[in-house]
């Protein structure tokens, strides 16, 4: 048997009790279904029909927010150090169940095996990170002064709402309501529509490795009820969200009555920079792995290749015959490097732009095809000849799909570099030490990688400037959203107190 039947074999093990009995909403421990029937969960592999999904709308949103509210006190109030040993038991619980969460994601979303392998090993090291973190985070400062003695502490803020979009969702889910836990806040998780399998694998999980019931709870359905919903509701404090910049702005607008305090990780168009005196092997290495690896739909990829003049015709010409050799398969066959895309409507989006590039004058050097029939598979896609003011040089593609562009000065990559709406991260290939001090300074980027592919670190910033995104996570960044900054003054004496009216 190939390595690709036994896989399809495992996978259908795990998926027949979502055949059976679908996916419900978890509410204060329960399943529940959604109070508007079910919606269905389709594989892009072959079109088919996973599941049904409980269609959640406000009521299931509401009766989710009152259960994170109900549990928030226990949960606020639990020793440190037995909310750090519920985390770490979640984040074994996790690795033990690494290969069911990683071809449940290949088949509910189209990555691939060869990434989604480390998803779950990811989510895990979510968990664990910032359980070692729950002993520290309410700790606070002594700010005395003459009359008073200051102290600050840090509290949880409350019942917080996560909204997640489709790819790598688990990861993704971890790493916002990982922190959240470890925070003391309780949380709403409203997962994509289009990806719920894992979703409801973690909240079952951390249930069983012994989080308290309603701490966790998850409400499936869309963006603009259950979604909007979630961020309307006065019982939820605070929206961690991650998907697109026009949503994100939704996000902001739909918690302005409730005042909810908004953390906003959005899209991005961002350059990779090739110097002509840089390592240029490592360069075509890491420009293919940020640009095709986990299909082009990762919010860090680079999709605008920015290639110095005096390599260019070279440089391209090594990246077409690479790209040319990419594999394009089933997710679940360890061989594949590139998948289906998640969805029809994506599908088209991300096919529709082999024309508009076609229309404003790039070529296609590779790619640029559908690939079959029977799921949304498409040929890993490079345009050259491309000027940066060209739809395939400002909108964000969101698939496999890069855009090369020459330039020939430091000033003039870094001007193309910085024009776009978008600053989430940026990737700049050089020897000269001195020029990338100066050019890392001067790009608009919340994430740099000088050398290097982006290689994440937890204890460093994660964000993005401009229509990338407001606020950051990881490290300590990530307990300063989900806490509130509270002063307290005790009077060390008797000191003046302006009598009025006596
Ligand atoms: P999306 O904005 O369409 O959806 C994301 C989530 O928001 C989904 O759960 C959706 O149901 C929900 N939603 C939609 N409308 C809503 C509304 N009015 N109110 C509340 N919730 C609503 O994004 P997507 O297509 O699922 O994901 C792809 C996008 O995510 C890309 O733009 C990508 O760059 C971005 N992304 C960013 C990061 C980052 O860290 N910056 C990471 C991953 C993905």
């Amino acid at each position: 048997m190939s390595a690709l039947d036994t896989n399809i074999e495992k996978l259908n093990g795990f998926l027949d009790r979502f055949r059976e009995s679908g996916i419900r909403n978890r509410i204060a421990g329960e399943d529940r279904d959604g109070s508007a029937g079910v919606f269905q969960s389709v594989s892009p592999v072959d079109k088919s029909v996973i599941c049904d999904v409980a269609h959640g709308t406000a009521v299931d949103i509401d009766a989710a927010a009152q259960a994170a509210h109900a549990a928030f006190a226990e949960w606020r109030d639990m020793p440190a150090t037995q909310r750090r040993r519920i985390l770490l038991n979640v984040a074994d619980a996790i690795e033990a169940r690494a290969e069911e969460i990683a071809l449940c994601e290949c088949w509910d979303t189209g990555q691939t095996l060869r990434f989604m392998s480390k998803a779950a090993l990811r989510g895990a090291e979510n968990f664990r990170y910032f359980a070692d973190q729950v002993i520290q985070a309410r700790d606070g400062q002594h700010l005395k002064s003459p009359t008073l003695m200051n102290v600050t502490t840090r509290v949880p803020i409350g019942p917080v709402g996560v909204i997640t979009p489709w790819n790598t969702p688990f990861m993704l889910s971890t790493w916002k309501i990982a922190p959240a836990l470890a925070a003391g806040c309780t949380v709403v998780h409203k997962p994509a529509e289009d990806s719920p399998l894992t979703a409801r694998l973690l909240v079952e999980i951390a249930e069983q490795a012994g989080l308290p019931k309603g701490v966790l709870n998850t409400v499936n359905g869309f963006g603009p009820d259950a979604g909007k919903a979630l961020c309307e509701h006065e019982l939820i404090k605070a929206i961690a969200f991650v998907g697109e910049s026009r949503t994100g702005s939704l996000i902001v607008k739909q918690g302005a009555d409730t005042h909810k305090r908004n953390h906003l990780e959005l899209g991005g168009k961002n350059p990779v920079v090739v110097f002509d005196d840089a390592d240029l092997d490592r360069a075509l290495d890491a420009v293919i792995f940020m640009i095709y690896s986990i299909n082009g739909e990762r919010c860090t990829s680079s999709s605008r290749l920015l290639v110095q003049d005096t390599i260019k015709e070279d440089f391209e010409a090594r990246l077409i015959e690479r790209v040319n050799n990419i594999k394009v398969g089933h997710p679940l066959d360890p061989e594949t490097e590139i998948g289906p895309l998640v969805t029809e409507e994506h599908y088209n989006k991300v096919t529709s732009y082999f024309d508009i590039a076609k229309e404003d004058g790039a070529t296609v050097a590779a790619g640029g095809v559908k690939v079959g029939d029977v799921g949304y598979f498409v040929r890993p896609t490079l345009f050259t000849n491309a000027t940066n003011q060209m739809r395939i040089a400002r909108e964000e593609i969101f698939g496999p799909v890069l855009t090369s562009i020459p330039f020939s000065t430091e000033d003039e990559a870094l001007e193309i570099a910085n024009d776009t709406p978008y600053g989430l991260t940026g990737y700049v290939w050089t020897n000269d030490l001195t020029r990338a001090l100066r050019f890392t300074d001067r790009l608009e980027a919340g994430m740099i990688w000088v050398n290097s592919e982006n290689v994440r670190h937890l204890p460093t910033p994660f964000g993005g400037v401009k229509a990338s995104g407001i606020g950051r996570d990881g490290g300590d960044w990530s307990f300063e959203f989900y806490m509130e900054q509270k002063h307290i003054g005790f009077a060390t004496g008797q000191h003046d107190i302006m009598q009025l009216g006596k």
